[in-house]
């Protein structure tokens, strides 16, 4: 339970769910980074997972277009019909999949669509549970708590390149079971969901045909060895799946707020809780975003590529530093190391102590893996580092790790 938000503040009593709603660390580690700067200190920061990039220039010039043309009112709430058709072409023909523009339905960015789903496919204090990926976006626990279901962590394993055992799946499922997010490319870890997983998954789920299925899919465009996999291809997956997808990650659009999903039977709905909330997504944002799918792809690839050579530097840099042990992450921007040898060596008892230490003695800013739900049994301590930074920002921030373990081993 967080600490009650109106503390000291004369006001009458809020809901439970206001005081106990959950939130995204990233963002209060960020603040703690801020005030540190603001104070003078030097600090390499690995903690944001977003592009360091610009928006590609035809993007931010169809933006400018919608501004002077006068395209800046509201739009219909599943969003203009230009970019449905762009992002059900784009996402349906990288997956093999036929999608039509009516399955499509745009937010204010990707995330809206986890409470979306959850709120459309769960009742309120009934039961209903949502099995979701641990470590992994906090955002999905706290919006099954805070929609009155029952949460249901799958544990994603080391040992299976991070990728959860499809036989702790089968166990965790029960006639309760409304709901299975996945996560592929998956943050925090970077590990993906391999075809055998996803033809397992699908086998599981085919005995079970009341679970609806979250298929968060945001990093597909960064996947850095062998073919992006959805789970909506595998047979009878399709209608229970929610693809969900977006323009903040692979066209560095993440101020923009642009999210699409695909589902046919829950598209209406989705308009629906639209209309009840933002009415729709930003126009300008819109127009961006159908040049930035339907425009030339040399900004996006590039991006990629440059992921992809940081990824092989800091992975190369992490393995160097005394207790550090990281496995090469299938996607993402993100490396996930072990640092339980370096946590023993540095007397710190967990990973949150160790990235504390981190910030305030070595001018390091990363993640800790409790920021990404409760610790999973048995898999010992790790941190985790957005490696959307520059490469001498990777090579000094993995410097001073080094020096830091280094400078306090017991
Ligand atoms: N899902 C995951 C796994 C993410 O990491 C993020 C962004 N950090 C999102 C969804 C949300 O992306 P957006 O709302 O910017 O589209």
């Amino acid at each position: 339970m967080n600490a009650p938000h109106t503390a000291g503040l004369a006001v009458p009593r809020l809901s439970r769910r206001g005081e106990s709603l959950g939130t995204e660390n990233a963002f209060v580690v960020l603040a703690e980074v801020n005030a540190l700067v603001r104070g003078g200190r030097d600090i390499v920061s690995f903690c944001i997972g977003q592009p360091d990039f610009p928006t590609p220039d035809h993007a931010q010039e169809a933006a400018i277009a919608a501004i002077r043309g006068g395209k800046h009112g509201y739009t219909p709430s599943a969003g203009i019909d230009e970019l449905r058709a762009a992002a059900a072409h784009d996402m349906g023909s990288r997956r093999g999949l036929d999608l039509r523009p009516d399955d499509v339905v745009v937010g204010a960015g990707a995330k809206p669509f986890i409470a979306y789903t959850i709120a459309s496919v769960t009742d309120y204090g009934a039961g209903d549970e949502v099995i979701y990926p641990v470590p992994g976006f906090p955002i999905y626990e706290s919006q099954i708590v805070a929609n009155g279901a029952v949460p249901v962590p799958v544990y994603l394993r080391e040992s299976r390149g991070f990728a959860f055992d499809p036989a702790e799946l089968a166990a965790k499922i029960t006639p309760k079971t409304r709901l299975l997010i996945l996560n592929t490319p998956q943050n925090p870890t970077g590990g993906i969901l391999r075809a055998e997983d996803l033809d397992t998954i699908a086998d599981i789920l085919a005995e079970h045909p009341q679970v609806w299925v979250f298929a968060d899919e945001i990093y597909s465009r960064l996947v850095y060895d062998g073919r992006f996999e959805s789970l909506a291809t595998r047979p009878g997956m399709l209608e229970r799946t929610v693809i969900s997808d977006g323009a903040s990650k692979t066209w560095a659009m993440t101020g923009w707020r642009i999210g699409y999903v695909a589902n046919r039977a829950l598209a209406p709905v989705f308009t629906r809780w639209i209309t009840n909330t933002e009415s729709c997504a930003s126009q300008i944002s819109q127009w961006a975003a159908v040049a930035a799918i339907s425009g030339p792809q040399d900004a996006a690839d590039t991006m990629r590529q440059r992921f992809l050579e940081r990824r092989d530097l800091i992975v190369r840099l992490l393995n160097e530093v005394p207790g550090v042990e990281c496995a090469t992450p299938g996607g993402a921007f993100y490396a996930w190391p072990n640092v339980t040898d370096a946590c023993r060596m540095t007397g710190c008892p967990d990973s949150e102590t160790f990235r504390k230490r981190l910030l305030t003695e070595a001018g390091v800013a990363v993640l800790a893996d409790v920021h990404f739900g409760r610790r999973v049994p048995g898999e010992g301590q790790h941190i985790r580092f957005s490696y959307a930074a520059s490469t001498q920002a990777i090579e000094e921030g993995i410097r001073r790790v080094s020096n830091f373990v280094r400078r306090n081993v017991k």
